[in-house]
């Protein structure tokens, strides 16, 4: 039988890594385990909650990853044997493997910040796995008066896409200030500094000046305690009472990743960064969010390069080949408006023992383009959207 690869979780990650695995290797048996039926993107997703996009085009199928000669497993992992290479699925199925990937993204943290449970994020949407949370933040939204108080909750490091709640203020402040212009928005920060902090706070001052308020760490900006009942965030320094409350929890690598024995104490999963082999348990490789990448953010973007980084090591690995030292690339595009963007932009390599930033090989968008470059790299953004899920799904 031809050398089996399984991978697990149908993301921009592992669905990138099981096709680059076919593409590099057509003699392989690539299996995809992921239980859904359709992907939901989180990318752009805060354009949905700002009510600019339709939630549709965030939907994915499966179908060409199919096409690409990928066997799907429509189940969840449940179990791995990394002794025996052999992963159990929900369904009652075993499958043996030469090497497994595990890319399971994230799970948010249920049991991190008091009084943020499952059925607070009901009342509390994180909107932070896209699709129904998603919808759930913009229908509050659209159903608070105008003169309401909507607050942001950010976690501190390390979480998914360390610009996405900046984005979100932005395009929430954006909702507010075009449909419910007496409204307020209060970001309430676990950190004092974040991914292009000059850029977004110059084009709030600009855009949503009386509008947008973000409260650092250092102000008393660090969420301690939720009480969805009475809609009430707590800090060090303030009780806020919310009309909308956007509650990010902290969050750790999906929960397939503990059970294989991967994730570290820390509950993310430390990784060999040439080949993204776990440090913990040989044979499994692992990549996306769930890894500690050093300097690489938890993007899409990221996900996607790390995927076929791995996908080609594996390849090696499976046909007794050393594995060629990598370099990544990665751009995060945000969001202020809609029809303004900013990115910023970065290469990695292996280095003490982490994946480290290569220096002066990046860099963000000028702190001083005029509004015409700030469209255009609204365009680039949508762009990057199109071409990188025509690549993973399409
Ligand atoms: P995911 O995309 O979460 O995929 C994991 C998959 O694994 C899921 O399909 C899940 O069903 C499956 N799975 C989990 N456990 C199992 C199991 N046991 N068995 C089988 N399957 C399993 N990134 C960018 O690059 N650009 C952006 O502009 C951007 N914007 C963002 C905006 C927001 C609001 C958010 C929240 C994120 C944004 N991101 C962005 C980040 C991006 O969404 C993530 O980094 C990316 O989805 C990570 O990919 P992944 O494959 O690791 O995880």
């Amino acid at each position: 039988a031809p050398p089996r690869v399984v991978v697990v979780g149908g993301g921009f990650a592992g669905a990138s890594c099981a096709r680059a695995l076919k593409r590099l290797d057509p003699g392989l048996d690539v299996v995809l385990v992921e239980p859904a039926a359709r992907y939901t993107a989180c990318p752009f997703s805060n354009a949905v909650i700002a009510g600019l996009r339709d939630p549709d085009a965030q939907v994915f199928g499966y179908d060409g990853v199919e096409r690409a000669g990928v066997r799907l497993a429509r189940s969840s992992a449940s179990a791995v044997d990394a002794d025996r290479r052999r992963v159990r699925l929900d369904d009652g199925t075993a499958l043996d493997y030469a090497r497994l990937v595990l890319a399971p993204g994230i799970e948010l943290r249920f049991d991190a910040l008091p009084g943020y449970d499952r059925a607070a994020a009901d009342v509390m949407p994180h909107a932070w796995k896209a699709g129904e949370q998603t919808l759930r933040l913009r229908r509050q939204l659209e159903a608070m008066e105008d003169g309401g108080l909507v607050v942001l909750s950010v976690p501190a490091n390390p979480y998914r896409c360390p610009p996405g709640p900046y984005e979100r203020a932005s395009l929430i402040a954006h909702y507010l200030k075009t449909h419910k212009p007496r409204s307020k928005l209060i970001v309430l920060d676990a950190k004092d500094q974040f991914s292009k902090q000059s850029l977004f706070e110059a084009a709030w001052r600009e855009l949503y000046p009386d509008l947008l308020e973000w409260v650092p760490l250092s102000m008393g900006g660090q969420v301690i305690e939720v009480d969805p009942g009475a809609m009430t965030l707590v800090t060090d320094f303030d009780r806020h009472r919310a009309d909308v409350a956007n509650v990010i929890p902290p969050q750790r690598a999906g929960a397939i990743a503990a059970v294989a024995g991967v994730a570290d104490r820390t509950g993310w999963c430390p990784v060999d960064p040439v080949t993204f082999e776990s440090r913990l348990q040989p044979g499994i490789h692992v990549i996306g969010d769930a890894i500690i990448a050093g300097a690489m953010p938890k993007s899409a973007f990221a996900a996607n390069a790390q995927a076929k980084v791995c996908a080609a090591a594996v390849v090696d690995l499976v046909r007794e080949r050393t594995p060629a030292e990598p370099r990544l690339i990665n751009t995060c595009y945000s969001l202020v408006a809609p029809d303004y963007g900013i990115s910023i932009a970065g290469v990695y390599r292996p280095g003490d023992e982490l994946l480290t930033e290569i220096e002066g090989a990046g860099g963000v968008s000028a702190p001083d383009a005029p509004r015409a470059t700030r469209a255009l790299e609204a365009m680039y953004a949508e762009s990057w959207f199109r071409t990188i899920t025509r690549e993973v799904f399409g």
